[in-house]
């Protein structure tokens, strides 16, 4: 290979000093890792499903606009007639697509710390830069120190998780408030835990000309099918249009998520059994003298433990997979999070980690 051949005379540095995100092999493990919905869905549907798939005209492009699938949105989370939807290939597509229209040289990109990993590296890959305001101790938001650095920075969009990820609380919305009314750019609410969260910003949409919401599919039970949305006024969404790709929505996508979203209950359904299981296994880690709880409005708990990095391995081998946060931020020290999976998986779960922990001391 030419020295003008090498990847790191061509790739840019911050790319080269990125690692991808790693996704952990899980098969055959109990897969409490990733915030899937545990459920699959009722026979019948899937039936309907494998009727869509036997006709659909998978030779042409998929609808570029995706009209029918837009409207069954719009009808099953009430969307109001005026404001607009952009869809994204899963809301981590969605992300991108705002990055790439706000990067201009200076352009800041501002989240909060520890918050969704994909905000940061997003803002890396559209070479704009990001400013993380950590968050306090308890997981709240400094509202002090996010006016200082909206002061400061004069960001071109913030990205607030409701509820947070990693951390599973939401945000006091009166903070969330100011912040809209004090940052010059954009506000994303990105409620991508909506479904178990009873709290939403959805009715502020017309009051706050800079706010933008954005939810998905993914962990009320479709993450497989790729389909997350942005909801917001058409002066932004007409601009964040023309940065999509013309047929970012697959046709089998736009198929099955429509016909699901005629069938919300069955969802909703799954949401409930999914919000019982937290409060079970919330107050069964509560009941672990080595174990500090967070609240979760999340289908994940997050919970604080002496030894993170050894519970993680000592699950692992039991093949139970979770998400080992030790390290990834000073203020999850010792953090793990569980996504909240099916009665069976929880309570393997917790008499696994009730072994492990008895082991440890
Ligand atoms: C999982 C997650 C997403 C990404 O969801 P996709 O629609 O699957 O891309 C976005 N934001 C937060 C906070 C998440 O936890």
């Amino acid at each position: 290979m030419s020295n003008s051949h090498n990847p790191k005379h061509i790739i840019r540095p911050e790319i080269l000093a990125l690692s991808a995100y790693h996704v952990p092999p899980a098969a055959g493990m109990i897969k409490l890792d990733a915030m899937e919905n545990p459920y699959s869905l009722p026979p019948a549907l899937r039936d309907e499903i494998a009727q869509l798939a036997l006709h659909a005209p998978v030779n042409r492009y998929p609808d570029a606009s995706a009209v029918s699938l837009k409207a069954a949105l719009r009808q099953a989370l009430g969307i109001a007639d005026n404001l607009d939807i952009l869809l994204g290939n899963g809301s981590d597509e969605i992300i991108q697509i705002i990055a790439m229209a706000i990067a201009k040289p200076d352009a800041v990109l501002m989240s909060v710390e520890p918050a969704f990993v994909m905000f940061r590296m997003i803002a890396t890959f559209a070479n704009i830069r990001y400013v993380g305001v950590p968050l306090k101790q308890d997981f709240s938001l400094d509202l002090d120190a996010m006016l200082a650095a909206i002061a400061k920075h004069q960001p071109a969009v913030i990205f607030l998780a409701y509820p947070n990820n990693p951390t599973g609380n939401l945000f006091d919305p009166a903070a969330i408030l100011s912040i809209i009314q004090a940052t010059p750019g954009i506000i994303v609410i990105d409620e991508a835990y909506q479904a178990f969260a009873e709290a939403s910003f959805i009715d502020q949409l017309g009051q706050y000309p800079n706010l933008l919401l954005m939810r998905t599919l993914s962990k009320s039970g479709l993450a497989g099918l790729r389909l997350g949305l942005l909801i917001g006024r058409s002066e932004w969404l007409q601009q964040l249009e023309k940065v999509r790709l013309p047929y970012n929505i697959g046709i089998m996508t736009q198929l099955i998520a429509e016909k699901v979203l005629h069938h919300t209950a069955v969802l909703s359904e799954q949401a409930e059994a999914i919000k019982s299981e937290r409060a079970k296994m919330s107050a069964f880690l509560g009941t672990m003298r080595s174990i500090t709880v967070y609240p979760s409005n999340a289908n994940f708990i997050l919970f604080r433990v002496n030894a993170a990095s050894q519970i993680f391995q000592a699950l692992k081998q039991r093949n139970i997979l979770i998400k080992n946060l030790d390290g990834s931020h000073p203020l999850l020290e010792n953090c793990l999070r569980v996504t909240v999976g099916t009665p069976d998986e929880n309570s393997q779960f917790c008499a696994t980690l009730r072994t492990i922990l008895s082991e440890t001391v």
